[in-house]
C-alpha cells in the first residue's frame, strides 16, 4: 500500500497537523488534516474515510471534505466508522446546527456524505480494503483498525493507551507490513496521559513488548503533543525497541 503521512500530532501549529493517513490516493484513515494538505483534485478522488473516533483532532476536516465533495459533484464518500462514532458524527458534527447534514445535500438521492458502518470485532470491505476495527483504551468509543488488502495488512492504533486486544489481533495477522501507534505525551506526564487515554514512551515501551515476536515489524510513531514534541522525541531515543520510527508530514512508505 501506499501509505503517505497527511498529519501525524496530537495537535495543531504551521508545523504540526493533526492525524490522517492517506491509502493509496483513495482512502483516508482519520480526517485531522485534509483540506489543508490536499488540492481539489486529490480530495475529489478521495472514495471513503475511514475514522477511528470522534475526538475533533481526528474529524475535523470531514466538514471541509464534505462542503467542497458538495460543489464538485460526483460519487458519494463513505465516512465508514464503528456505530458510537457515527453516531456522534451525525448527532453533534454533521446535525445542520454545528454543519450541514451533508448526508442530504444535495438531496436524498444524490447524497454527498454516506456512512457505513464498520462492526467492531468483524471485518468490513471499504473501497478496497478489509478493515477490521478493534476496540482500544481511550476516553470515548475509539478503535484500532487492521487494513488489509491482497498486498499485506497494517495495524493502525488510533488514539489509545494500554490495552490487550490490539495485540493479540497484531499477534494473529499473518502478513502485518507495519504498526502505525500513538504515543503523546512525556513520562513526566504520567498522569495526564493515563487519564487522558494516550501512551508516554514508557507506557508505550511496555506494550511494544507485546509485540513478541513481530518485535522487529516496523512500528510508525504519531501523535506526539506540539508542546512535548522535543521531550518525547528525546524519551523514544532511549527506548527499548527494535524498529521503531517518529513520522513526519510528507513522509511516504510502500507498506
Ligand atoms: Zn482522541
Ligand atoms: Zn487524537
Amino acid at each position: 500500500m501506499d501509505f503517505r503521512v497527511l498529519g501525524c500530532h496530537g495537535g495543531e501549529t504551521p508545523k504540526h497537523q493533526c492525524p490522517a493517513f492517506l491509502l493509496d490516493g483513495r482512502v483516508c484513515i482519520d480526517a485531522g488534516s485534509i483540506t489543508n494538505m490536499l488540492t481539489l483534485r486529490q480530495q475529489q478522488r478521495l472514495e471513503a474515510v475511514v475514522i477511528s473516533h470522534a475526538h475533533m483532532d481526528h474529524v475535523r476536516d470531514l466538514a471541509f471534505l464534505a462542503d467542497t465533495r458538495a460543489q464538485q459533484g460526483g460519487p458519494p464518500l463513505t465516512i465508514a466508522s464503528t456505530p458510537g462514532t457515527i453516531e456522534v458524527l451525525k448527532r453533534h458534527f454533521f446535525n445542520d446546527k454545528l454543519w450541514p447534514d451533508f448526508s442530504k445535500i444535495p438531496d436524498t438521492k444524490r447524497r454527498t456524505v454516506v456512512y457505513k458502518t464498520l462492526a467492531i470485532n468483524k471485518t468490513t470491505h471499504v473501497c478496497g480494503y478489509d478493515i477490521l476495527p478493534i476496540p482500544v483504551d481511550h476516553t470515548v468509543e475509539a478503535c484500532a483498525f487492521i487494513v488489509r488488502d491482497k498486498r499485506g495488512a497494517i495495524a493502525y492504533s488510533g488514539d489509545t493507551g494500554p490495552t490487550e486486544q490490539l495485540w493479540d489481533a497484531i499477534a494473529a495477522e499473518p502478513n502485518l507490513n507495519a504498526l502505525i501507534m500513538e504515543v503523546a505525551f512525556p513520562n513526566a506526564q504520567a498522569k495526564l496521559a493515563r487519564d487522558s487515554g494516550h501512551h508516554t514512551p514508557k507506557t508505550l515501551e511496555k506494550e511494544l513488548r507485546k509485540l513478541g515476536d513481530k518485535r522487529d515489524m516496523p512500528v510508525l510513531l504519531f501523535h506526539i503533543k506540539p508542546v512535548f514534541q522535543r521531550e518525547v522525541e528525546q524519551e523514544l531515543a532511549r527506548i527499548k525497541a527494535r524498529n521503531n520510527t517518529i513520522l513526519r508530514l510528507g513522509d511516504q512508505y510502500l507498506l
